[in-house]
């Protein structure tokens, strides 16, 4: 009996190791396969994944994670019956789940096809495993301790290049000019003005900014660069104008295009971005340039599943979304989280100087909040019925244009919701810097890269237009120890000169592009009234992206005394008086009297460079990116330079 049991389990324990020991050998091997491929797809196909480092670091583990678990299956299935025939069934099963894993990976292949081509290429390896099993044992012996070797370098290498890639780049920082304040710029991504009680918005959507704008300088008239947040985001860290920036989906903000980070890590800071759009503000499109510490797509607790084409397919499945209930996509970072990060680092790693840039997404389609910030302005049941297009890192409503007045009224009310999130949010962030001391070395900035269409002029969402809805946005500066606090700018400012003035506020003046914004609070309170008056152009563009994601849309606009003027180029010309009509209801272009007012404006859009030389009216010729940065680059205009006097020859007609 005792010799029977030996055989048997000696019998069983040979057929589990091979089992086992295949299903450790295909899920590396998987691992590697998969982020060959996603390499090969992003160089050929030139359409980046949205995948960080810790997908790529992942990767191979989780694969790892998934073989075994069908190797235990089959581990199961042998103690039952201890056959050979069921090592080869479970390595035609690893053969089958590695096509699947690769063929998910474009998403052009129809899952059934997937399934059809995993099933055939199974049975195909079925018959030559079991005609060759003891040689591929061998091979497979021989090769596993290589494959498993790779792997333990590949989990061990990245932690250890970070940790080492982060302490260099502190060692290399310079000591900073004594009493450099920290910088702390908020980005609210998607936040127009419109919609905050600090701008005179009915619901009291932003105390805590209005609180804040009591303390620091707020501008009434801020003009974002462009109305999707890569461009505006690429402007406000370089000082370039928006239309000097990729718009082919997968290319990279210029390498030599020198960013704000950069320049102040020249100068001693330490840098660090906590993001929580990871679409359009990560690593993958060059924004992290200059930060030491850029905290994009590092929730290990969600990445993991990313990491796999199986687990991506998975959790963009509208069908699996359905089941669950899922309205929002996977990993998304609440502004809580953003901020505990923040506070997390600057409890444990914060060196000062330092500048950090917080960007929130809870104002982003699918609009999101918790309780009691959900329902506070509205129940969550008139957005009953609104189906999301859940992607990638990315929602959007499948037919805004269908939405009935309550679902639309459901969507501004969970807008507004979110907002008063992202405020409650900055009041605790707030809180915590004065509390810790920071609040007086510190300046603050609270801005948003563009806003979002509620019906205006018959749009929703962004990226779409270069009306106000989209372009004004808030702007609030507190400087250290509340200076200048309660000021008020009327002027019309473009976030494109927030680079020079935070140089210009570090001490650091003429570093970037453009000019600091410092020019409109150090006027002298009498001449405030004049100083409104005062005429400084100030422009806006929004570029065709390639392949078409955003919005096919190219359009410039420019703000100057009180007119809105918007072009395209075929010619389609629209001009408003922004100050008489900010619900832009009335188009003035076609006006006779507007003639001279409307020659000096394109005057202007020539002038910037941003419509070409050829013309107008008429189609205006494109600008290649690296000309303009180039250009600019080149030619930088007086930073810092005194308050310009008023113009003399006003437009007004
Ligand atoms: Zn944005």
């Amino acid at each position: 009996m005792f010799t029977f049991d030996r055989l048997a389990l000696s019998r069983r324990f040979g057929l589990i190791v091979p089992i086992l020991g295949w299903a450790l050998w295909w899920g590396i091997l998987t691992g590697f396969l998969e982020i060959a491929n996603w390499h090969i797809r992003d160089s050929v196909a030139r359409f980046r994944l949205l995948l960080g480092p810790y997908n790529l670091w992942l990767a191979p583990a989780v694969e790892v994670v998934l073989f075994l678990s069908v190797g235990l299956f089959w581990a199961g299935l042998a103690c039952i019956f201890p056959k050979d025939q069921i090592v080869c069934l479970a390595i035609a099963s690893y053969v089958s789940l590695t096509v699947v894993c690769l063929a998910l990976q474009y998403p052009q292949i129809h899952l059934l096809a997937v399934l059809l081509l995993a099933g055939g290429t199974g049975l195909a390896s079925l018959r030559h495993f079991c005609a060759r099993l003891s040689q591929w044992h061998e091979l497979v012996r021989k090769t596993l301790p290589i494959l498993g070797a790779g792997w333990l370098i590949w989990l061990l290498a990245f932690p250890l290049w970070w940790k080492y890639e982060k302490s260099t780049a502190l060692g290399r920082l310079p000591p900073a000019p004594p009493g450099s304040p920290n910088v702390v710029l908020i980005v609210w991504d998607t936040v127009r003005a419109k919609s905050l009680s600090t701008y005179g918005y009915s619901r009291e959507t932003s105390p805590n900014l209005t609180q804040l704008a009591e303390e620091g300088i707020l501008f009434e008239f801020a003009i974002a660069p462009s109305s999707w947040t890569l461009p505006s985001h690429a402007s406000m860290f370089t000082g370039l104008p928006a239309e000097a920036f990729p718009t082919v989906w997968g290319d990279y903000l210029p390498e030599e295009a020198e960013t704000l980070a950069e320049v102040l890590a020249d100068h001693g800071y330490t840098t660090a971005g906590f993001v929580a759009n990871q679409i359009f503000c990560s690593r993958i499109h060059g924004l992290n340039q200059g930060f030491i510490e850029y905290s994009d797509f590092d929730e290990l607790s969600t990445e993991w599943l990313l990491s796999i084409s199986l687990g991506r397919r998975a959790v963009c499945s509208p069908r699996l979304q359905r089941i669950f209930g899922v309205q929002n996509y996977w990993g998304r970072k609440s502004a809580e989280k953003i901020t505990q990060d923040f506070l997390r680092w600057l409890n444990k790693e914060a060196r000062q100087p330092f500048f950090v840039f917080l960007n929130f997404f809870d104002a982003h389609q699918p609009y999101f909040a918790p309780p009691p910030f959900a329902e506070r302005f509205g129940p969550k049941s008139l957005r009953k019925g609104i189906e999301y297009d859940l992607q990638l890192r990315y929602a959007t409503v499948v037919n805004p244009e269908s939405l009935t007045p309550t679902q639309r009224q459901g969507e501004q009310d969970a807008y507004d919701g979110a907002i008063a999130y992202l405020d409650a949010c900055l009041g605790q962030l707030l809180d915590q810097l004065r509390r810790k001391g920071f609040l007086d070395r510190t300046v603050i900035i609270v801005t948003s890269d563009h806003g979002e269409h509620f019906g205006e002029h018959g749009l929703r969402d962004h990226g779409n237009s270069l009306y106000r809805a989209l372009l004004h946005v808030p702007l609030v500066i507190r400087l250290p120890g509340g200076e200048h606090g309660g000021s008020h700018v009327c002027q019309p400012v473009s976030l494109v000169d927030l680079a020079a003035t935070v140089c210009d506020l570090a001490g650091l003046p003429g570093k970037m592009p453009g000019k600091s914004l410092r020019r409109f609070w150090e006027v002298p309170p009498e001449r405030h009234q004049e100083d409104c008056g005062r005429k400084e152009a100030v422009y806006a563009a929004l570029r065709p992206l390639v392949p078409p994601l955003v919005g096919q849309i190219h359009l410039d606009a420019v703000i100057y005394d009180r007119y809105w003027f918007i072009r395209s180029p075929e010619g389609k010309e629209e001009l408003f008086d922004w100050q008489a009509d900010p619900n832009e209801e009335n188009n003035l272009a076609n006006l006779p009297g507007m003639v001279p007012v409307i020659e000096k404006l394109r005057q202007l859009l020539l002038e910037k460079g941003a419509t070409g030389k050829e013309g107008i009216p008429g189609p205006l010729p494109f600008r290649e990116p690296s000309e303009l940065v180039l250009r600019v680059e080149h030619d930088h205009p007086e930073n810092n330079s005194p308050a310009e006097p008023p113009e003399e020859n006003p437009i007004s007609p």
